[in-house]
């Protein structure tokens, strides 16, 4: 670190002294976005243990998923959520980075994964895109790929259509309008392929339902689908 770098990260130790993503307790060092506590209590489904599991059940009879598995529980106002709000609107892309490397140890050493050939990241609208700067789902992929030796393919699936007032739609406008959102923009390149599927957070199911369908129009595509976050419901 350069002694620019230093000053500067002290003047923001000051102005903004490091909280824990938890329970916004303050930390003392900036070692870790978690205090000790909240560390030891994260919500971890420990669903890689598991070829059927919460995730592949609430899949079940909607699409065929290879192998699937959520990182940890989704709670209102709980950890997950804190984590996935500040990865997603916040800017905090170490969080993805954070969390993507914990999914991967895990995939790594997972037998009930089957070998990959490709991570696919559920894509943004460009629009939405270009507002946040980054895709949350790119960050986990990236290190998901690092852990598993496996290629990002973030352009292979597209996201055509604009849900930018999704929240305010009703469910089922909602659901017709992703089912056609997502389209594969070269079939080649996933044919024969066994894919895997990455988003922050798996509530409903109907993105990487919607993604997974897509995909599944071309011949002998196997999905798998993995998220940081699924919803309690
Ligand atoms: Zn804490």
């Amino acid at each position: 670190m350069t002694w620019i770098h230093i000053i500067r990260e002290s003047i923001l130790h000051l102005l903004y002294p490091p909280v824990c993503i938890g329970c916004s307790k303050h930390l003392s060092a900036q070692l870790h976005p978690f205090c000790v506590h909240c560390l030891y209590n994260l919500p971890f489904t420990g669903q890689e243990n598991y070829l059927e599991n919460e995730f592949t059940d609430h899949f079940a009879g909607r699409i065929p998923l290879t192998f699937g598995m959520a990182l940890m529980y989704y709670e209102k106002n709980g950890i997950a959520q804190h984590i996935i709000q500040r990865l997603k609107y916040q800017g905090r892309r170490d969080l993805g980075v954070l969390t993507g490397d914990w999914l991967g140890e895990r995939l790594r050493a997972c037998s009930h994964l089957d070998k990959v050939d490709m991570i696919i990241p559920v894509p943004l609208h460009w629009r939405r895109y270009l507002i946040r700067g980054y895709n949350q789902s790119e960050i986990i992929a990236q290190r998901l790929s690092r852990a598993l030796q496996v290629p990002v393919q973030a352009r292979c699936l597209v996201r055509n259509r604009w849900t930018g007032t999704q929240t305010k739609r009703k469910r089922l406008d909602r659901l017709q309008a992703l089912q056609t959102a997502f389209a594969v923009r070269n079939g080649k390149e996933v044919t024969g392929k066994h894919i895997l599927l990455v988003d922050d957070v798996m509530t409903t199911g109907a993105t990487l339902e919607a993604c997974a369908q897509a995909l599944l129009q071309w011949p002998d595509v196997r999905i798998s689908a993995v998220t940081i976050a699924q919803g309690m419901t």
